[in-house]
């Protein structure tokens, strides 16, 4: 079997670009290393995607899209991809339980969750540590957790984490959040969310599970210690593109495209967060994956 397009990645930009794609009646396959949706699915309260007035929870969104890449004939398997070979006339996608043969590629692997690097840290995920607010929140019913970072999600999801627990603590490495206007009016107003600010955690302590976390001022170098049952680390993402060698990658390692998702590599295409890009949001996640279907759509006519 060898597929027109070959979609690594369903989060909304590879299942926006598998609706598309086999709109345009491409022989297409969507390759899934988990579960359909990626960040999105992990997010309570989506509501600044357009349409939905009052807002959707990810979840719902991802099976959503999901429902409507298969209602127009666009196949989902759940492998994980491996490598890429552009060597031979079709592509290779170099998969665990597979090898697969399509004629173009676009990847829509997103990207994982970033580490704090720091002692303790890997130690305690699972008890304590978390990168996931929707998952976990409930755990931490009436308990004081630190959320760590300064964007989007750390804000969202300390707001969110704050319906939960007795207190949140807010730690960011500046004194300016870059998180949404919205967000830091919304933050500010809790009354159980207090801020550090210029902050950055050193070491995660505990016993069996968290019991404080040592934070060190970056502009007075002093050092404090907080008492916490939870730390929430949302400091931004790692490309997903260890499968991706090969391909022109900006310095923090996320492929860069044109304006027509179009990669470095013939036939091979990227979309939503794993490119280089201002915006990262599920609708520019959207209409990446519709470009890049259009893109390979058009390669594919004239080759
Ligand atoms: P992000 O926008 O990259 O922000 C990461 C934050 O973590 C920054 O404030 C950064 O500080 C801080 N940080 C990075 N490395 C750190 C370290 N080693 N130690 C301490 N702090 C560190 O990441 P994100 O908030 O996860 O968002 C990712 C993308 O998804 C963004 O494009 C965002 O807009 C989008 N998103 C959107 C929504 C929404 O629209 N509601 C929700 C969630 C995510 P500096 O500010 O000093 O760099």
């Amino acid at each position: 079997m060898i597929y027109d397009v070959i979609i690594i990645g369903g989060g909304p930009a590879g299942l926006s670009a598998a609706i598309y794609a086999s709109r345009a009646r491409l022989k297409t396959l969507l390759i899934e290393k988990s579960g359909c949706g990626g960040q999105m699915a992990v997010t309570d309260f989506l509501e600044n995607y357009p349409g939905f007035n009052g807002g959707i929870n990810g979840f719902e969104l991802a099976v959503k899209l999901e429902a409507q890449a298969k209602d127009f004939g666009a196949a989902i398997t759940y492998d994980e991809v491996t490598g890429l070979n552009f060597a031979g006339q079709t592509k290779e996608v170099i998969a665990v339980n597979n090898k697969y043969e399509t004629k173009t590629v676009i990847i829509a692997a997103g990207a994982d969750v970033k580490k704090l690097g720091i002692s303790g840290e890997d130690g305690f995920i699972g008890r304590g540590i978390s990168f996931c607010a929707t998952c976990d929140a409930p755990f931490f019913k009436e308990k004081d957790v630190l959320v760590v970072g300064g964007g989007d999600s750390a804000l969202q999801e300390s707001v969110y984490l704050a319906k939960f627990a007795k207190n949140v603590t807010l730690v960011h490495r500046r004194k300016e959040f870059r998180a949404a206007k919205i967000l830091q009016e919304r933050l500010l107003s809790q009354p159980n969310i207090s801020v550090i600010y210029d902050s950055i955690p050193e070491e995660i302590i505990g016993k069996d599970s968290v019991e404080s976390v040592k934070l060190k001022n970056v502009e007075n170098k002093q050092t404090q210690i907080v008492k916490v049952h939870g730390v929430f680390v949302f400091i931004g993402g790692v490309p997903n593109t260890a499968f991706a060698q090969g391909l022109s990658l900006d310095a923090a390692g996320y492929i860069i495209t044109d304006e027509n998702m179009k990669t470095s590599a013939e036939g091979v295409f990227a979309c939503g967060d794993i490119r280089k890009k201002q915006l990262r949001q599920v609708v520019t996640a959207a209409s990446d994956g519709a470009q890049a279907a259009i893109s390979a759509q058009h390669y594919i006519e004239n080759h």
